[in-house]
């Protein structure tokens, strides 16, 4: 599982939502919420660890969750909970 971290706040570069061969990466641009949305978010559910998401982003926000720098490790839960409305 990939994780999107703090730098990913105020940027939301979409990168790796092109990248993502499984379209787990919300909101994407052309949805609803983009604009409000604080951030992008991997659905863990759906991760399925290829990586490509993080070489992708401009700012290095994506993380494989047991590499999460520790200032971080909140946006483990954070990335999860925008899956559970
Ligand atoms: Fe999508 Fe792969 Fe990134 Fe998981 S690691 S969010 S499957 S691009």
């Amino acid at each position: 599982m990939y994780v999107i971290c703090e730098p990913c706040i105020g940027t939301k570069a979409t990168d790796c939502t092109d990248v993502c061969p499984v379209n787990c990466i919300h909101p994407r641009k052309d949805e609803p919420g983009f604009d409000e949305a604080e951030q992008l978010y991997i659905n863990p559910d759906e991760c399925i660890d290829c990586g490509a998401c993080e070489a992708a982003c401009p700012v290095q926000a994506i993380y494989p969750a047991d590499s999460v720098p520790d200032k971080w490790k909140s946006y483990i839960q954070k990335n999860a909970d925008y899956y559970k409305k």
